[in-house]
């Protein structure tokens, strides 16, 4: 009974449904046994409902997969506080030879005499600049949230680009930035924890995502520890398959604090390289895995002439990173257009629309 779809244009095919439902069911007012207006004879069929033989939407969803981590075994995000002068001066460079995108939370107040060249950065859309808050004030449980809303502002009218996430200034974690971080963005990141590494199959505290603080970030660290902190924790989350966000401040200086050598962080990078990793974004992993598990986690609702289709609710900051969707057969749709597929056949879903539709 099925419609021979695959020949249709698939922009058109849900056009062509609405009408041929509409036919159907104008056929079906008419006639004694809906099941004779099938288009094509199906003796196979067990199904004898009118909405079934209008549609042919199954009764079941089709199972719906998606790939953690955009396919990869893990996911690493790299990420530098404060605006430290190495990170225009040879983090972003370096980053940028290896096709790594790095997340920077300088503070918003300090942005000011290499304006142009974070303005441009931003507008090239590779590396995330994200809050870190106007002054550096560390979260005291107060109520004033000018210091990350300003800082918001900042980022968004005069450096130009969209701001997706936070970073506790000192890793504090209190009001007045854990609510509004909670409100505005799609994670925010946090410091020590006793589990560092997030895992596939769970969430973390969107707004107190961990991470591994790398450098002389304590007296008592010494040279050997302090870069083989990261690089265990690196092998951990290729153990676990999981996500990992390092920390860095200063590279290859020593303005102010957590200093790391060029050479060190060299090596880090190099450790990684042996994985199969995917390097992303603070904002673009967040979103990914938030989606994902958004999707997966939605129950599905059948409807008469569409299909299936999923809905979740879309936190602000989220980034349009595509989720790599697989489903057994059939079309997967958003606003209407049937999804694009890369060269591996998965469907790129855009986390963002908070909303996905599937049929045959
Ligand atoms: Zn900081």
């Amino acid at each position: 009974m099925q419609v021979d779809s695959d020949r249709l244009v698939p922009l058109g095919r849900m056009a062509l449904r609405h009408a041929l439902g509409a036919i159907l069911l104008l056929a079906a007012a008419c006639a004694s046994d809906p099941v004779d207006l099938r288009i094509t004879g199906d003796t196979s069929s067990s199904t004898t409902t009118e909405a079934a033989a209008e549609t042919s939407i199954p009764a079941a969803a089709p199972p719906l997969t998606i790939a953690p981590w955009s396919g990869h075994r893990m996911a690493l995000s790299w990420t530098f506080d404060d605006g430290d002068p190495s990170h225009l001066g040879m983090v972003i460079p370096l980053l940028g030879s290896l096709g790594i995108p790095g997340t920077f939370y300088p503070t918003c107040s300090e942005m000011e005499p290499d304006l142009d060249e974070w303005v441009a950065i931003g507008a090239a859309g590779f590396h995330e600049i994200a809050n870190h808050t106007m002054t550096h004030v560390e979260a005291d449980g107060s109520t004033d949230t000018a210091e990350i809303a300003d800082c918001h502002d900042y980022l968004v009218e005069t450096v130009g680009v969209d701001v997706s996430t936070f970073a506790y200034p000192a890793g504090t974690l209190d009001e007045p930035y854990l609510g509004y971080a909670t409100d505005n963005y799609v994670a925010a990141r946090a410091s020590w924890a006793f589990v560092t590494i997030v895992r596939s199959s769970t969430a973390p505290d969107w707004s107190a995502v961990p991470s591994v603080f790398v450098g002389d970030v304590a007296d008592d660290v010494s040279a050997e520890e302090r870069i083989e902190w990261p690089i265990r924790a690196i092998t951990d989350t290729d153990t676990e398959a999981g996500w990992l966000t390092l920390t860095f401040h200063s590279v290859g200086t020593s303005r102010r604090y957590g200093s790391v050598s060029t050479e060190e962080f060299e090596r880090v990078i190099a450790h990684s390289d042996q994985y199969d990793v995917w390097h992303g974004t603070f904002a673009d992993v967040a979103s990914y895995h938030r989606g994902r598990l958004a999707v997966l986690g939605a129950l599905p609702e059948r409807t008469e002439t569409d299909g299936w289709v999923w809905s979740w609710e879309v936190p602000n900051g989220m980034t349009s990173i595509p989720l790599l969707a697989t489903v057994e057969s059939g079309e997967l749709l958003q606003q209407g257009r049937v999804v694009e597929r890369d060269a591996a056949g998965r469907f790129l879903v855009n986390p963002s629309l908070g909303e996905l539709g599937w049929q045959p």
